[in-house]
């Protein structure tokens, strides 16, 4: 198996058993449950089938280490078949009219929302996220994105006027671990809306929401070959994006598997998009509204333990408030409720597999050695599973591996800076460019930092924000081409140009 190999163990292990009912709520009022099925088949065609190799891994919750379920290897032939099926199922897609294409899509995000504690208590157990931000943020948001998407399906000629947008064809699409859900929801929803049939790749560790997301697909009624879900490692991966038949390949994931991603699609006449890793810097002036700021810069890095491409992970504050703003953070981490993520008041679950926790670690020793301080809250961590406290970093210079390498943990770095001017010289000195914040109180300075930062998405006086309509995406080695709103369907149409007949 590939990096995660710890949480994506080999089921040859007879002491590993799959499935049963979870409970939703450890408060013992609840009586929600949500069944996980002991073994998951490939999605094509329309149908659950056997992976030819007839391989299967296992998925694990990483609060607690123990299997959920176990999940088919697909490799080639079985990647060769979802992308016959996806083929197959093109023309008559790409033939129906635009309102038929958003009836589907419409209905894909109303039984999302019908059926979103499942999903959210899913995801949570999958993932180690805390079910706060998958009944609150992950579930929405998907739904969001078919929603939206659906509202466009009939109006692309409105959206680029005087061109004839056509679908690209069969559309490869690889996503990460860390919003299993969501990013199926942002690579899928826009794809169809425009035309396209897909093949979905959902990561290793984290393939469960994905699947069900088919059950979805099958009671709505989308056509067979529309949407085929393949899971497996880096090698189901690969296969994908090497495949012929594919005249996109859309890929959110870390910058290293971007760059292999970028020379394997390079000269074949295959759209590429690619959204990838960051290391945001995340500006706090002296005339800020410290408190609020701190709220922010908290969501900025410990959202979601930190696993966030464009989180906050680099807080720049004025060398003035310095002191005052790092005491008052360090107060705050302290009231972080770390722990079940199946608990409605945790705010900080499970690491999302041992690998991952290992970097952390490996990363913050480094700072350490490197000159930087170390605060972490104080707080009991579960024995079983994979966890780490919040973080903290002060003194970090700019030479620091912290202060240049993306962590994708809950641990933030520490700089300061003088003026507007070294605020922005150090928040651009990076390789990455996929987000930022600002906080300070005057307007004309947040338009000024705005046009001068280099990076995708800027929020000022709040930080991870998102909606459907809005373009996400970065410059640099955070990638390119853009998810959401007018940009994002841009992304998945040919514009032949000269007006629609009638
Ligand atoms: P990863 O690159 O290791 O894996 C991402 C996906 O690619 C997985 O499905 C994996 O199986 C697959 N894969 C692995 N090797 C492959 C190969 N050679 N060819 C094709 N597919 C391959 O990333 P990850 O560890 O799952 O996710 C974390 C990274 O994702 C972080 O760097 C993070 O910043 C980034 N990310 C970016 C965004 C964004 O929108 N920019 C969003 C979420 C995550």
């Amino acid at each position: 198996m590939a990096k995660h190999a710890e949480k994506a163990e080999s089921t040859t292990n007879p002491e590993l058993k799959f499935g049963g009912v979870w409970k939703y709520d450890p408060a013992p009022e609840s009586t929600d449950h949500v069944v996980i099925a002991p073994r998951h088949e490939l999605f094509v065609g329309g149908q659950w089938v056997k992976p030819k190799s007839g391989e299967y891994f296992a998925t694990i919750d990483p609060a607690t280490e123990r299997p959920l379920s176990e999940v088919a290897l697909a490799l080639d032939k079985d990647v060769d078949a979802a992308v016959k099926a996806a083929q197959k199922a093109f023309p008559a897609w790409r033939a129906r009219s635009g309102e038929d294409r958003a009836r589907y899509l419409f209905r894909i995000a109303r039984m999302l929302l019908e059926r979103a504690r499942e999903f959210a208590v899913l995801e949570t157990l999958d993932n180690g996220k805390p079910i706060k931000e998958t009944r609150d943020t992950d579930v929405p948001l998907a739904a969001q994105h078919f929603f939206y998407h659906a509202g466009w399906a009939d109006k692309l000629e409105l959206l680029f006027p005087g061109e004839r947008p056509e679908p690209l064809g069969v559309v490869g699409q690889v996503i990460p671990w860390n919003f299993p859900l969501l990013m199926a929801a942002w690579k899928v929803a826009p794809a169809l809306a425009a035309g396209n049939t897909v093949v979905l790749k959902p990561a290793e560790t984290s393939p469960l929401t994905a699947l069900r997301l088919c059950e979805l697909f099958q009671q709505a009624g989308l056509p067979p070959g529309v949407v085929n879900v393949v899971t497996g490692d880096g090698r189901t991966g690969q296969a994908l994006v090497r495949h012929p038949g594919l005249a996109k390949v859309a890929f959110t994931g870390s910058t290293e598997v971007g760059k292999e991603i970028q020379k394997a699609v390079a000269g074949r006449g295959v759209e590429l998009t690619l959204e990838l890793g960051g290391k945001a810097a995340h500006l706090v002036f002296e005339d800020a509204a410290l408190d609020q700021a701190v709220e922010g810069v908290v969501r900025g890095i410990f959202f979601n333990q930190g696993h966030v491409c464009c989180a906050g992970s680099r807080l720049l504050v004025q060398e003035s408030v310095h002191d005052l703003f790092v005491d008052k953070l360090r107060r705050r981490m302290q009231r972080i409720r770390v722990g079940n993520p199946l608990d409605k008041n945790t705010d900080m679950g499970a690491i999302h597999s041992r690998p991952q926790l290992e970097r952390i670690r490996e990363l913050v020793a480094a700072g350490v050695d490197e000159g930087a301080s170390l605060h972490q809250a104080q707080c009991e961590l579960p024995a079983k599973g994979f966890w780490y406290a919040p973080t903290m970093l002060t003194g970090v210079a700019m030479s620091h591996r912290v202060a240049r390498e993306e962590i994708f943990g809950p641990v933030l770095s520490v700089l300061t800076f003088r003026t507007p001017e070294e605020a922005v010289e150090k928040a651009n000195n990076t390789s990455y460019g996929l987000s930022a914040g600002i906080w300070t109180d005057k307007g004309a300075r947040i338009l000024w930092l705005a046009e001068r930062m280099r990076a995708g998405v800027v929020w000022h006086n709040t930080f991870n924000r998102f909606d459907a309509a809005s373009p996400f995406g970065g410059f640099q080695e955070s990638g390119f081409g853009r998810e959401g709103g007018r940009q994002g369907l841009r992304a998945y149409v040919r514009l032949q140009g000269g007006l629609l007949p009638g």
